[in-house]
């Protein structure tokens, strides 16, 4: 999944995401990248997530929605991140997910659940702070 959390000149936040779903998927399988809260989620008055991962287990707990509404609590984007794969892990500790989080101050940050083979995420930023685009790394918990 591509999961892109986008801001523009007047604070508005956006985010959307694109996924081939995964491999061997039965036909009609939706998955949560689609679905609001899951896959994205975005307010304008509290930030954003997009997450990318085992869709059948995420999509249960909204991931996205969690996320945004513990940054309108006020509580920082990885924090924010970190708790949103914490509840899934609780359930299914070995499932393989991460996501991203953006606030309306310009902080964000990622989180990821750590398995076999998968021990960091990588993301990328864009924003006035540098002219290219900066690749960052999270390590998974
Ligand atoms: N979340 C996507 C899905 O389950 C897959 C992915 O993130 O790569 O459809």
């Amino acid at each position: 999944t591509i999961g892109m959390i986008a801001f523009d000149q007047y604070g508005h936040v956006a985010a959307g995401t694109s996924t081939n779903g995964l491999t061997h998927k039965v036909p009609g399988r939706v998955g949560d990248s689609p679905i609001v809260g899951a896959g994205a989620y975005a307010d304008s008055l509290a930030g954003a997530a997009a997450a990318t991962g085992d869709g059948d287990i995420m999509m249960r707990f909204l991931p996205s929605y969690l996320a945004v509404e513990l940054m309108r609590t006020g509580m920082d984007p990885s924090a924010a991140c970190k708790m949103a794969i914490s509840r899934i892990k609780r359930h299914y500790a070995d499932f393989f997910g991460a996501i991203i989080c953006a606030n309306l101050t310009g902080h964000y940050g990622a989180a990821c659940n750590k398995v076999d083979g998968f021990l960091q995420f990588h993301y990328m930023v864009s924003n006035g702070e540098s002219d290219a685009p900066l690749l960052k790394s999270v390590d998974c918990f």
